[in-house]
């Protein structure tokens, strides 16, 4: 189907952080597949994790104990404030699960009314039918039907609409600590405070869709731990999760999963021996406090130089946003524009809202590939001014 709007462009090989095409021409792949590529291309490990699966067992059924899938949720759950662990093939399947165990959790407390998803402007949660209800996009829902009751729009930062908003039927908020697609926003730490605040006030529970923002990407594993004491309730992740493999996960309290018992819901690739043993391999490399400390490092980097193209093209870069190796850089010129002037120097960034081009390159690129980066992004700065001098 006529879906994506696709570059003209095809990869054979990957390795770090390049992708190579059939030709041996090299990009700087500064984007990751959005933000799954985490390790970089063909990292050794997720390589034999999967040859050696692969040679073993692929898949059973979720009918079985998957021993795979214990390790992965243990794993995860040992870093996290979650007790419980779903396994799905994509994000937003994992934001389906989210969804389905906030209004479960209250139908199990006797509160079946509780239906009610918040989610804010700006926001992206995938693309089955509920995800872009909780996001509300009106780009993503057009010509998709009515909009499904049950979900609330709330204006992001505005926290006294915010609390007008929650009432006896709200379920659960929803958001991503930094907003991806919507242009590398991220929310302030006081305000997820706030918002946790709210929700342990009013037994709302607290969604927090890591699927982009997670797993090291902001130089902490989860981006909500920057702000203390704001933990979630139900966390979705995916992405780095896999590497590349299709993997996704919803993460939650024994309390707030409560209501999901046997025969509530399931899947039948979700967890399987193949992703789980991705899975394992992936988040080994991910909760290293050296990774972290590493992004934190280069992303610091990053953000330095590319404040420093702002200083010298004030006419094409308008603003720097975001948290750790999710960096976005709002332009003055069209952003598709200028992500073909960075493919030119073979450079690969993404999309985003409000006019930004994000840049998440896998986490493990060092200082001087970022530099490089920076070089190739410099001079697509410069191809943009003089695009925009021959129009002017
Ligand atoms: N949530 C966020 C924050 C995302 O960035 C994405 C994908 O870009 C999704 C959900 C949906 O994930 P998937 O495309 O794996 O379904």
């Amino acid at each position: 189907m006529g879906v994506y709007a696709r570059a003209p462009l095809a990869f054979e090989r990957g390795e770090g952080v390049r992708l190579i095409t059939e030709d041996g021409t090299e990009y700087l792949d500064a984007m990751a597949g959005i933000a799954v590529n985490a390790l970089g291309h063909s990292h050794p490990k997720l390589v034999a994790a999967l040859a050696e699966q692969g040679g073993k067992l692929w898949h059973t059924s979720n009918i079985f104990r998957i021993p795979g899938q214990e390790r992965l949720a243990t794993l995860l759950t040992d870093h996290t404030f979650a007790d419980v662990v779903f396994f799905t093939n994509s994000g937003t399947e994992a934001i389906e699960c989210a969804v389905k165990a906030a209004r479960k959790h209250h139908w199990a407390n006797g509160q079946p009314e509780r239906i009610d998803i918040i989610g804010f402007d700006g926001s992206f949660h995938g693309r089955t039918l509920a995800a872009v209800n909780a996001s509300g996009n009106e780009t993503y829902l057009e010509g998709f039907g009515p909009k499904m009751p049950g979900f609330v729009a709330a204006q992001f930062g505005d926290h006294d609409a915010l609390r007008a908003l929650v009432g006896p039927t709200t379920a659960a908020i929803i958001l991503e600590p930094v907003q991806g697609e919507g242009g590398a926003r991220s929310w302030p730490e006081a305000d997820l405070q706030a918002i946790r605040r709210l929700c342990d006030e009013t037994g709302t529970l607290l969604i927090y869709d890591e699927i982009q923002c997670g797993l090291g990407r902001t130089g902490k594993l989860f981006a909500h731990e920057w702000a203390e004491g704001a933990a979630p309730d139900i966390m979705t992740v995916a992405k780095a999760l896999g590497g590349g493999f299709p993997v996704g996960a919803c993460l939650a309290t024994a309390d707030a999963a409560k209501g999901m018992t046997p025969g509530s819901h399931g899947s039948t690739y979700g967890g399987n021996p193949l992703a789980m043993a991705v899975g394992i391999a992936a988040v080994e490399e991910l909760v290293k406090p050296e990774l972290l400390a590493h992004v934190r490092d280069v992303a610091g980097y990053f953000v330095q130089q590319i404040s420093g193209l702002k200083d010298r093209y004030p006419d094409v870069v308008v603003d720097i946003r975001g948290k750790g190796l999710l960096i976005g850089v709002k332009l003055a010129t069209p952003n598709r524009e200028f992500m073909q002037l960075a493919r030119d120097q073979h450079l690969l960034i993404a999309g985003g809202g409000d006019n930004c081009v994000r840049l998440l390159p896998p986490l493990v690129i060092t200082q001087d590939e970022a530099r490089e980066a920076v070089e190739k992004l410099e001079r697509a700065c410069e191809a943009a001014r003089q695009k925009a001098k021959a129009a002017a």
